[in-house]
């Protein structure tokens, strides 16, 4: 199916598969990780680097799930890791096409809890919104996930098992023998789903490097944009063990606001995080900051916002641009998105000054498909079921 082509509402729910017990999952884990596993079972130390390669490149490289297409592997050797390892990533429940081709996945991961994965498809590109966190511990008053408790971290596997997921729906797998496709559907990840991914620090990083890796996905650093509230100890360590594009919830150019905000803000304050973003190119050699900048009626969208806002990013010389979010209201919210014409004017200031000032464009409207929509929809797709439940006499 091209992606791109307009396409009414289609929902589909495909029945879990049983999960067996007692074996482990190989994806998510470093390839030392791999290595060590390997070697458990019973491989000879000396082969299993190779192992390692050859297994790892089945997965990532050629998206297989089955051992017994693992034609370079002795057919006992097969059999052995099928009785000891299993390769699964997260299930789809149910899968949304909007009119803009915009495509939102409901995943299920262990325990029952569920997650967003959100793809975007644009011109010579498509970007994966992915989720590291199932909720979220922080509470930024504007956000949705925020209302939600946490309920887990996700595991490496489940972070790149979402862009797994995406790749199969995509039908994007290579084919042995077949030339490279240079344009590809999925192109970009912008980790800006669920959660806060630098409170999952070492899981994002494992599943970035897998993303990452020369003999599996193959995506460069520069397209990976990881997106943070702030949490200003992990951003240098993002640089050094990541290096991907980084991308800041910054949405308020006072402490007062920001405390509001982005209550993380009481934690670290817009002066050490203006410090941490500015050694943050150099230590990884990356291009310019993308501020997110979200925008609310009357609270943090006035012209004196935009000038500070500009002094800010000159006063520490960082590259960056900002990113205009306009705000997507759910139900209860205590906000209002700004107008069109405060934005936009908001916007001139910042690139008057010299920064690219781009309003992101609302995409997947009609699946709701924005940020922290998702859940609620959910939430209310249970709620009716419950009363149609309730109506016929199910419940009681
Ligand atoms: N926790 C991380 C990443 C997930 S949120 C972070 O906060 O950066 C991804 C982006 O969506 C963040 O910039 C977040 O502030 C923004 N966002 C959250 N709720 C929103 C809403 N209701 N409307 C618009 N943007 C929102
Ligand atoms: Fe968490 Fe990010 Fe939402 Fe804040 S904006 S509550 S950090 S997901």
């Amino acid at each position: 199916m091209d992606p791109k082509a307009p396409i009414t509402q289609d929902v589909m729910t495909i029945p879990r598969k049983t999960i067996e017990a007692g074996k482990r999952n190989l994806v998510g884990m470093t390839r030392d990780q791999m290595r060590d596993a390997l070697i458990e079972m019973g491989t000879p130390e000396k082969q299993a680097k190779m192992r390692t390669g050859q297994i790892w490149q089945w997965i990532y490289q050629w998206g297989k799930r089955d051992f017994a297409d693992m034609t370079n592997l002795g057919k006992a050797y097969r059999a052995q890791l099928a009785e000891h390892f299993v390769i699964e990533i997260p299930e789809v429940v149910t899968r949304q096409v909007s009119e803009d081709g915009t495509r939102k996945y409901l995943c299920r991961i262990a325990g029952g809890h569920e997650v967003e994965v959100v793809y975007i498809p644009e011109e010579g590109r498509g970007t994966l919104c992915i989720s590291s966190q199932v909720g979220c511990t922080l509470t930024c008053s504007f956000c949705h996930t925020g209302t939600q408790k946490l309920v887990r971290n996700l595991t490496a596997g489940e972070i790149i098992g979402q862009v797994m997921m995406a790749r199969d729906d995509l039908d994007e797998w290579p084919v042995p023998g077949a030339p490279k496709d240079e344009t590809r559907l999925l192109s970009n990840i912008v980790l800006m789903g669920m959660g806060e991914p630098l409170y999952n620090f070492d899981n994002v990083r494992d599943a970035m490097k897998i993303a990452m890796d020369a003999e599996g996905i193959q995506l460069s650093r520069r397209r990976i944009t990881l997106s943070t509230s702030g949490v200003v100890p992990e951003i240098a360590r993002t640089a050094e063990e990541i290096g991907c594009l980084l991308a800041i919830s910054f949405h308020a150019t006072t402490d007062d606001v920001r405390d509001v905000l982005v209550p993380i803000n009481k934690r670290w304050n817009i002066e050490e995080l203006l410090g941490a973003l500015a050694d943050y190119p150099k230590a990884s050699n990356s291009e310019r900051i993308t501020f997110e900048y979200v925008m609310l009626d009357g609270v943090n969208d006035s012209d004196e916002d935009a000038h500070r806002l500009i002094d800010h990013i000159k006063r520490h010389n960082i590259p960056a641009k900002i990113n205009l979010i306009p705000f997507n209201e759910w139900p209860g919210a205590p906000y209002k998105r700004s107008s069109n014409n405060r934005i936009r004017a908001f916007a001139n200031i910042i690139y008057q000054a010299g920064y690219a000032s781009p309003i992101r464009k609302t995409r997947g409207e009609d699946i709701m498909a924005a940020c922290g929509q998702l859940k609620s929809a959910t939430e209310r797709a249970r709620k009716s079921r419950k009363q149609i439940e309730a109506e016929a006499g199910l419940n009681t």
